[in-house]
């Protein structure tokens, strides 16, 4: 091969990029926040949010220190692309100042790549307006707003229609978030209970038995209603007043109907993936399909516990190895103290994509994960080493101070991936 005459100490071991959002990038300037991600942090990519879902964030150093965030999409929606369909995006204020093909011009300029980090199924707004199109838990209740199910034809639809207009933006790729089933302990924001559930009660209440996903199941030869009523079952046992089960979750721990149930969801995330990373393809960019397992497991504290996130990915109706086989990037969010877990979490997840599928490792430079420039080296050294991700990137820029971000370009020369 050619490659083998390229000088290998010239090119980076690996590509970097910072998580941005359009606020960000308005509050202080394009041009700014490129210079120090690119110039001073040493990256070669950045990552913004074309479409994004509710948030209250505290954020250091914009002119808010507080930002309220709402659903929607920094461009006005083609008509083309959502003409006939009932779901579309709601539009940001500025999205009229076409903020992402400013700052696609700026990064070409500075021969940056550019991504534009797409929210897909989890949209308050739209799953308040269109609950019959949210997802429908095992006593019949529409109660995860915030959830589209990936079943619903016209939540496809939509997506399809979603992902290529970000892809129309001149973007390199389409970074997918929530295009894959919700979770019970995220389906709003101020969720109660007083029941304690343990995580197979959560997983099956978060479980969705809408027509769609019924139907799904009925042509794959599944019973569904009986998958339902164990569902209903097991939960109803803990609402009456039993202990949940002390267990943590495995497929084997799932009543027999559900897991059969449990596993038709892979079939519908691989195919909804593999239409979008198609449409992304045809409009010239490529999907990145981020994997939000690790988040899952470590957001709050940065400890997650038990098997490698690739292992758990079942749980919100992901199959690593056959998304991998559809979309060429993988993105996985490595939410862990520990350097060690994230080297073995990175393994878990390449071991079983497809090597044609990249795989890009999600850190958080401060806290709960990082404590110093020093321990974010090590985590970018253990997602990037042998066995590992070809690309890290940092989450976020507007949520962490710039204490914190000025940790990037000591982790990334110590790692061996500055350009
Ligand atoms: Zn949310
Ligand atoms: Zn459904």
């Amino acid at each position: 091969m050619e490659a083998s005459a390229v000088d290998a100490s010239a090119v980076p071991a690996f590509t970097s990029s910072v998580y941005t959002f359009v606020e960000d990038l308005r509050a202080e300037g394009t041009d700014a926040v490129l210079d120090r991600v690119l110039g001073d942090y040493g990256c070669d990519t950045l990552t913004v949010a074309a479409a994004y879902h509710r948030a209250r964030d505290v954020t250091p150093h914009g002119p808010a220190r507080v930002t309220l965030r709402r659903d929607g999409v920094h461009f006005p929606p083609p008509a083309e692309l959502f003409d006939g369909l009932r779901l579309t995006p709601p539009v940001q204020t500025g999205a009229e100042h076409e903020p992402l093909r400013t700052v696609r011009r700026r990064t070409a300029e500075r021969g940056a790549a550019l991504h534009g980090w797409t929210v897909f199924l989890h949209n308050t707004t739209l799953g308040l307006a269109h609950p019959e199109v949210t997802q429908e838990n095992c006593f019949g209740d529409r109660a995860a707003p915030a959830d589209l199910c990936p079943a619903h034809p016209e939540v496809r639809a939509y997506a399809v229609a979603l992902a290529r207009s970000v892809a129309r933006l001149g973007v390199d790729a389409v970074v997918a978030e929530s295009l894959h089933y919700g979770t019970f302990g995220h389906g709003y924001h101020h969720e109660r209970s007083f029941v304690p559930l343990g995580p197979l009660e959560q997983f099956l209440l978060g479980l969705c038995f809408c027509a769609s996903c019924t139907q799904r199941a009925d042509i794959a030869g599944v019973d569904a209603a009986a998958a339902r009523a164990a569902a209903e079952r097991a939960v109803g046992r803990v609402l009456d007043g039993a202990e949940p089960r002390p267990c943590a979750l495995a497929p084997e721990d799932l009543p027999e109907p559900v897991a059969e149930y449990a596993r038709t969801r892979g079939a519908t995330v691989t195919s909804l993936a593999a239409t979008v990373a198609e449409a992304v393809a045809a409009e010239g960019s490529q999907l990145v399909f981020l994997d939000l397992t690790g988040a899952v497991k470590g957001y709050a504290d940065g400890l997650p516990t038990g098997l490698p996130a690739a292992h758990e990915a079942w749980l919100t109706g992901v199959d690593p190895a056959a998304v991998g086989a559809v979309v060429p990037g993988y993105g996985v969010l490595a939410y862990a103290r520990d350097p060690a877990r994230i080297a073995s979490d990175t393994a878990a997840y390449r071991a079983v994509l497809p090597d044609a599928c990249a795989l890009r490792a999600v850190l958080r430079p401060g806290a709960p994960d990082t404590d110093s420039a020093e321990h974010l080296a090590e985590k970018t050294a253990a997602a990037t080493g042998r066995g590992g991700a070809g690309a890290v990137d940092f989450y976020h820029y507007g949520l962490f101070p710039f204490t914190v971000l000025d940790r990037i370009p000591t982790a990334l020369k110590a790692a061996g991936g500055d350009r």
